[in-house]
C-alpha cells in the first residue's frame, strides 16, 4: 500500500503519502472541487494532473521551495523545478502503513 486515507468521514476523501523527495507528507484530495483524477489503486496509484507543493513563504515568494511531481502507476516522477536531490528522477513510491505514516 502506497497511500493512506487521511480524511475522516465528514471530509471529502483525501489520501496521503510520504514523499521520497522532500520527505514531507503530501495530501491529495480525490473528491470535492479541488479533486485530482485518481485511478483508485492504493498499490499502483496514478494521479492527474501533476502535484505541485510550495513551501516556506508561499507561491509568490522569491525564496520558495517547490516539490513538483507526477504520480503514475505507483512511481513518482520529480520534475526539474524541485528543490531536492530527486529532481529529474523517477522512483517507486515507498510502501507505507498507518503506523509509519502517522509517526
Ligand atoms: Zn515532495
Amino acid at each position: 500500500m502506497k497511500l493512506i486515507l487521511v480524511s475522516n468521514e465528514n471530509q471529502p476523501k483525501m489520501y496521503g503519502f510520504v514523499c521520497p523527495g522532500c520527505k514531507r507528507h503530501h495530501r491529495i484530495p480525490v473528491e470535492g472541487p479541488q479533486a485530482w483524477g485518481f485511478n483508485g489503486d492504493l498499490n499502483n496509484p496514478t494521479f492527474t494532473p501533476s502535484l505541485n507543493s510550495f513551501y516556506d513563504n508561499g507561491p509568490n515568494s522569491p525564496h520558495q521551495k517547490v516539490c513538483h511531481s507526477f504520480i503514475t502507476n505507483g512511481n513518482i516522477q520529480f520534475l526539474g523545478d524541485c528543490y531536492h536531490d530527486l529532481k529529474n528522477q523517477t522512483v517507486a513510491l515507498p510502501e507505507i502503513d498507518e503506523e509509519t505514516y502517522w509517526k
